[in-house]
C-alpha cells in the first residue's frame, strides 16, 4: 500500500483502538462497581482453554458459581461444553474477526448478568494476535501454551505473554511424548514479562490445578479487599 493508504490504515486501527479502550473502561467501572472479578483467558487454538474452564466449573461447583463468555468465530459446541459443565454461559460469535472486543463482552455481561461478587471467565477466541491489543475491561489476562506447541512462543508473540498476569502451561501429562522445555518456556515468558507467575498443570488429570484455584481465590479477595470488603 502507499503511503497515503497506510497512513488510512493506521487512523482507522487507533481509532478502533481507542473507541475499546472508553467501552472497556466502562466495563471495567460496571464490574469493579459489583465487585466482580473478569477474567480474560487467551491462547492459540486447541491450547485448552475450554477443558479448563470445565474443569475448573466442575472443581469449583461447591464453593464458587462461574459465569462465562465464550467467544469462537463459528458455532455454539464450546458454550455447549460450558453449559453442561453447569455454568451460566453467553455463546458471542464473531464472525470473520479473531478477538473479542469490549462491546461485545458488554452485551455478554448484559446477557449473563452475574450477580455481584461472581467470578466471571471471559474464553477469548483462540489467538496469539489481536486479543492482546483489545482491553475487555477485564480484571486480569491469563494466557494459556500447551507443551503440544513451540516453547519459543512467549518471545514470537510478546505483546500476549507481556500483556497476561498469569501464564499457564497445560497439557503437561504430554510433556514425555512433546520437545518441549518448561525451563525454557518458562525462561522466554519472563524474558518479554519478568516476574510474571507461571504455572504447569493438565487439565486433563488435574495434575497443578490446585495452584490455578489457589490463584483465582487469591484475585477474588483482593477484588473484594480493594472493594472494601
Ligand atoms: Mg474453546
Ligand atoms: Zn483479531
Amino acid at each position: 500500500v502507499g503511503r497515503q493508504a497506510h497512513r488510512t490504515v493506521v487512523d482507522l486501527e487507533a481509532s478502533i483502538l481507542a473507541k475499546n479502550d472508553e467501552r472497556a473502561a466502562r466495563n471495567r467501572a460496571w464490574l469493579a462497581g459489583r465487585e466482580t472479578l473478569a477474567i480474560n483467558l487467551m491462547s492459540a487454538p486447541g491450547a485448552g482453554k475450554t477443558t479448563l474452564l470445565e474443569r475448573t466449573i466442575h472443581d469449583l461447583a461447591k464453593e464458587q458459581q462461574l459465569f462465562v463468555i465464550e467467544g469462537d468465530q463459528a458455532t455454539a459446541n464450546d458454550g455447549e461444553r460450558i453449559r453442561d459443565a453447569g455454568a451460566p454461559v453467553v455463546q458471542v460469535n464473531t464472525g470473520t474477526g479473531c478477538h473479542l472486543d469490549a462491546e461485545m463482552v458488554a452485551r455478554g455481561l448484559n446477557e449473563l448478568k452475574p450477580p455481584a461478587r461472581s467470578l466471571v471467565i471471559i474464553e477469548n477466541v483462540g489467538n496469539l494476535v489481536c486479543p492482546a491489543l483489545f482491553d475487555l475491561g477485564e480484571t486480569a489476562k491469563v494466557a494459556i501454551l500447551s507443551v503440544t506447541e513451540g516453547d519459543d512462543k512467549p518471545i514470537k508473540y510478546p505483546h500476549m505473554f507481556r500483556a497476561a498476569a498469569l501464564i499457564l502451561i497445560n497439557k503437561i501429562d504430554l510433556l514425555p511424548h512433546v520437545d518441549f522445555s518448561v525451563e525454557k518456556a518458562v525462561g522466554r515468558a519472563r524474558e518479554v514479562n519478568p516476574g510474571v507467575e507461571v504455572m504447569t498443570l493438565s487439565a486433563r488429570t488435574g495434575e497443578g490445578l490446585a495452584a490455578w484455584y489457589g490463584w483465582l481465590a487469591a484475585r477474588r479477595a483482593a477484588t473484594g479487599a480493594t472493594m472494601g470488603l
